[in-house]
């Protein structure tokens, strides 16, 4: 297969640099990229990691999984990016320099698009818009998502916060209600996710019921984009802490990518175990925000995937003499994604992220909101 002018070779593992765009001192940005192709060329796995430039844990991860797989024992084609932002890491920021909007939401929108009818005339509406001005990182990637349609499966690899456990984050599938059968077919796409999830041995955690996915434009993140888009199966997978790299994560991520790359037909073998909380692993779960309503320092009173039961005190909020302010309590039965990484906080804002059982529908229309009965 082809990327941009690289050529995957059958039975190579290949390393290039593709062009990303030119710099203004005239050098050009360039995008590492593996290809290891065994003598077929299908299925065809991509591996991502590092588009947020100081979440480093998927690209040592993805480094480990180069080293671990040769030509001769791949099935299919397996297409390894170990940073989809290398301007991002060399300033370990989450976006790069000359374009601050966040890089994992300018991919495909797979939404269908609502054209604006004005009542009057502008020559320059256009030129007013700047979504119609793709900066040239999303240009780049818009033009790097031409091989989702030659992609078969999709993991893109994050990290979550200092306190969070590895996770894996799966969207809700959306249809068009006009489409016929269309419901049914995201059903089965969910399903195939779903197992493939299941496979790489992580937690599950939903990504947010619509109206607050689409606000905060998750639906042209990386896998949000080739699932919705492409309708085919590809989830996010989250490692604990930004900026350092935890060996343990490392190890249990690698071989959890080698366990889906097993999944998916792309090595032969057996999984290898991946050490998690069966408690945890049992349940689809969805996030939910813990918030203070005093304003002071809090303290978490349990850790980050230990299972609690609705009321279970979670954290206080301490005045700076360290008197208790207020207790918090578990909303549900459930555990603690992560308490952000802070000590302080104030009236209404969120500490944490808590999971619970989703109850939300997963499989979605594009148009979620109800139309109003107009008055007579
Ligand atoms: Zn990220």
């Amino acid at each position: 297969m082809k990327i941009f002018d690289i050529e995957s070779v059958p039975g190579k593992k290949i390393f290039e640099f593709v062009d990303m765009f030119e710099y203004p001192h005239g050098t050009v940005e360039k995008m590492p990229i593996v290809i290891v192709q065994g003598t077929e060329e299908k299925p065809v796995f991509l591996l991502t990691g590092n588009i947020h430039g100081n979440e480093v844990h998927g690209l040592v991860t993805l480094q480990e999984v180069i080293k671990a797989i040769e030509p001769e024992d791949v099935k299919g084609t397996v297409i390894i990016i170990p940073t989809l932002n290398p301007a991002g890491l060399l300033t370990l920021t989450r976006s790069p320099f000359y374009d601050r909007s966040d890089p994992n939401r300018l991919w495909p929108d797979p939404k269908p698009k609502k054209e604006p009818k004005l009542k009057y005339e502008d020559p320059y509406d256009k030129n007013l818009d700047p979504l119609e001005y793709p900066s040239v990182q999303e240009v780049f990637y818009t033009k790097l998502a031409e091989i989702f349609s030659d992609v078969d499966y999709f993991i893109d690899l994050h990290c979550h916060s200092v306190r969070s456990f590895p996770f894996s984050y799966v969207d809700r599938v959306y249809y068009d209600e006009k489409k016929e059968g269309e419901k049914e077919e995201s059903q089965k796409l969910f399903d195939k996710t779903l197992d493939m999830a299941k496979a790489f041995g992580f937690p599950i955690v939903l990504e947010d019921p619509p109206r607050h996915y689409f606000r905060q434009n998750l639906h042209r993140s990386t896998t949000g984009s080739f699932t919705n888009k492409q309708r085919k199966p590809g989830f996010t997978v989250e490692l604990g802490a930004s900026d350092i790299v935890v060996m343990d994560i490392i190890k249990s991520a690698k071989n959890a990518v080698l366990n889906v790359l097993k999944w998916a037909n792309n090595l032969d073998g057996e999984p290898i175990s991946i050490k998690t909380n069966p408690e945890i692993n049992k349940e689809i779960w969805r996030e939910i925000a813990i918030r203070v309503q005093e304003t002071g320092l809090y303290i978490p009173l349990v850790k980050a995937g230990e299972i609690v039961k609705q009321n279970e005190p979670i954290a206080v909020v301490h005045d700076i003499f360290g008197e208790v302010k207020e207790t918090i309590v578990a909303p549900e039965y459930g555990t603690i994604l992560a308490f952000y990484d802070d000590i302080r906080c104030y009236t209404n804002r969120s500490i944490a992220s808590f999971l619970t059982k989703n109850t939300v529908d997963i499989i979605m229309p594009w148009e979620y909101e109800k139309k109003e009965d107009k008055e007579e």
